[in-house]
């Protein structure tokens, strides 16, 4: 198969990069292709109680607790990303809902004016009682991760013992206390649940919420992507309509990665397609990443990251930390180059990385 090239051409709105004067911290991020920063993506570890086929191996060497970032880490850092005018911060993982003082760490994130908290989650283990908690404190927006319906794949594809029915009762939890709005994320693999679509988008409209179908990108710890594999946003939204005739949202929300959609018919919920390979979206990224050991990385696939934790730890100075998080942002890359031949994958695996 073969896959488009990436479109990077110009950002949809190209910044001016601030003004950089000696001292002087600039009141906001853009890097060197003219983006504007103002996602946070925070990875509060990278341990997890699944082992994903396509995210991590199953003996998998986590972080020892020394390497992650403390508690007073993450807030020194998400402190001084508010300091550049970032309010939309995303807590990714490993497993988030694994963090033990995950509703302090919100209430706090929230009291720096993070006005927009959202968590990515596989909805394994929250319960009534956590998810009414992170959203008291303060977390409004959930993705929950589910790539099968089917409990034998789910086994098969998670390696672990929960089950479809448990991840959708998060999703209906969530909705329950007031999250607003709860998603489901469904990285869609040939040979593996490309058959499934219609039955997501059915359950999609059963629970009222968006199920954003994403396109299988190479960042798997086994190496086992392929382009054969990808199946594209043409070809899911191909089955979709065949039974579910959908409206292209898009136009009406132009900040999202994924391509939108409403049911035709008015039932509520609908579908979003991240298409990272087929149908690239770098031109448009706005975010940057910190994995839970503390390294700054300005894009997914960045094979070169910047040590935050190793400065904090010896005694640098929020000026030295705020000139490290300037740089990477201007390292920034144009984009992913997956469709060349001469893609490489980054040493890191997608929970190292915090997806
Ligand atoms: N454990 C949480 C979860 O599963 O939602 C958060 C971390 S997980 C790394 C974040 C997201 O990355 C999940 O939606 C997962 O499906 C997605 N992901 C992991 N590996 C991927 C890959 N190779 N291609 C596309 N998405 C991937
Ligand atoms: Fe864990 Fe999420 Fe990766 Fe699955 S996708 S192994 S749930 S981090």
């Amino acid at each position: 198969m073969s896959l488009p090239l990436p479109q990077f051409g110009k950002p949809l709105r190209v910044e001016a990069p601030p003004a950089q004067t000696r001292g002087v911290r600039p009141t906001h991020l853009v890097d060197s292709h003219g983006r504007r920063i103002r996602d946070l993506r925070l990875s509060l570890t990278d341990r997890c109680n699944f082992r994903c086929t396509y995210c991590m191996d199953p003996d998998v060497r986590f972080c020892r607790r020394t390497e992650l970032l403390t508690e007073a880490e993450m807030l020194r850092l998400a402190r001084i990303f508010a300091g550049f005018g970032i309010d939309r911060i995303r807590l990714t993982g490993g497993e988030p809902t694994l963090y033990p003082t995950l509703p302090e760490l919100i209430a706090e994130l929230s009291e720096l004016g993070m006005r927009d908290i959202a968590m990515t989650t596989n909805g394994s283990l929250a319960t009534d009682a956590d998810l009414a908690a992170w959203h008291n404190a303060g977390l409004h927006r959930l993705s929950v991760s589910l790539d099968t319906l089917r409990p034998d794949r789910f086994t098969a594809l998670t390696r672990a013992t929960s089950s479809p029915e448990r991840v959708i009762e998060t999703v209906r939890l969530a909705k329950r206390v007031g999250m607003h709005p709860v998603k489901i994320n469904a990285v869609v693999m040939r040979g593996l649940n490309d058959d499934e679509l219609v039955d997501f988008a059915r359950l999609a409209r059963e629970l009222a919420v968006e199920i954003r179908f994403i396109e299988f990108m190479p960042l798997d710890s086994g190496r086992r992507w392929g382009r054969e594999a990808v199946v594209s946003a043409d070809e899911m939204l191909e089955q979709i309509e065949a039974v579910f005739p959908l409206r292209d949202t898009s136009r009406e929300r132009t900040c999202s990665p994924a391509q939108r959609f409403a049911f035709a018919d008015g039932t509520p919920g609908g579908i979003g397609i991240i298409a990272s390979v087929t149908r690239p979206f770098c031109n448009a990224c706005s975010r940057i990443r910190i994995t839970a050991d503390g390294k700054l990385m300005p894009c997914l696939f960045s094979t070169a990251e910047w040590d935050l934790r190793t400065i904090m730890r010896e005694g640098g100075s929020d000026d030295d930390l705020a000139s490290t998080i300037v740089e990477a942002t201007l390292a920034k890359q144009a984009g992913h180059t997956i469709a060349s031949p001469q893609y490489q994958q980054p040493d890191r695996q997608m929970s190292a990385i915090g997806g």
